[in-house]
């Protein structure tokens, strides 16, 4: 399965692809989670985009762009990849198209998860993770069995990313709108595009993104 998970920031992307990478045994190409490491390891590029980050804008096309076709040719990629926050603008959509055709590489779906703007602000300013085990917890919808530690790894070590404030929050939707919506018809016209339902909870949107996906329709 080659997959691309599409749709604004809270919409779900990352936890539907931490589900589907477990059923289809593929990894998930997150350029968020790429950059974050690069950050912490305060590499050259990590170095650039920390500031970007935090303002809730873009990195660079050219840099985004050259550490997915580096990752693309990693051996875990051969049976397939989830792309998850990538590509963001039209200049990567077209890039990658260019690099898949490149490496032989065929896109089976590109997946948009729609969900209303209101629930994605909800959905981003609760969240948080396990700073051990990366497991993903919400203040509302997902709190730990015992509070304060992971129901999957013990630690008590969490961690809420920089960007998840509401005023950050206004920018990256608003970067969404402007740079990543247009991919929607982009996708649509290279008929790859299926549009799932993204409101409802974590189990239930996973069945409506696997009975997209088994139907293929
Ligand atoms: P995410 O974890 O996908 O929400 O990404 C977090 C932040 O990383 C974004 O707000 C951007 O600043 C940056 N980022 C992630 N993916 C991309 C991309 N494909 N193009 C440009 N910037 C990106």
């Amino acid at each position: 399965m080659r997959l691309i998970l599409l749709g604004p920031p809270g919409a779900g992307k990352g936890t539907q692809a931490k589900l589907l990478i477990e059923h289809y045994g593929i990894p998930q190409l997150s350029t968020g989670d790429m950059l974050r490491a690069a950050v912490a390891a305060e590499t050259p590029t990590g170095l650039k985009a920390k500031a970007i980050m935090e303002a809730g804008k873009l990195v660079s096309d050219d840099i985004v762009n050259e550490i997915v076709s580096d990752r693309l040719d990693e051996p875990d990629c051969k049976e397939g990849f989830i792309l998850d926050g990538y590509p963001r603008t039209l200049e990567q959509a077209d890039t990658l198209t260019t690099v898949l055709e490149q490496k032989g590489i065929e896109l089976d779906y590109v997946v948009q998860l729609d969900v209303d703007d209101e629930q994605l602000i909800e959905r981003v300013s609760g969240r948080y993770t396990c700073g051990n085990c990366g497991e993903g917890y919400h203040d509302i919808f997902k709190r730990p069995a015992v509070e304060n530690v992971c129901d999957q790894c013990g630690s008590s070590d969490f961690k809420r990313r920089a960007d998840d404030n509401a005023e950050t929050m206004r920018t990256r939707l608003l970067t969404y709108y402007k740079s990543t919506s247009p991919l929607t018809g982009y996708y649509y016209a290279m008929k790859n595009l299926r549009l799932v339902d993204g409101m409802g909870d974590i189990p239930e949107i996973y069945a409506n993104i696997r009975k997209t996906l088994d139907e293929g329709n």
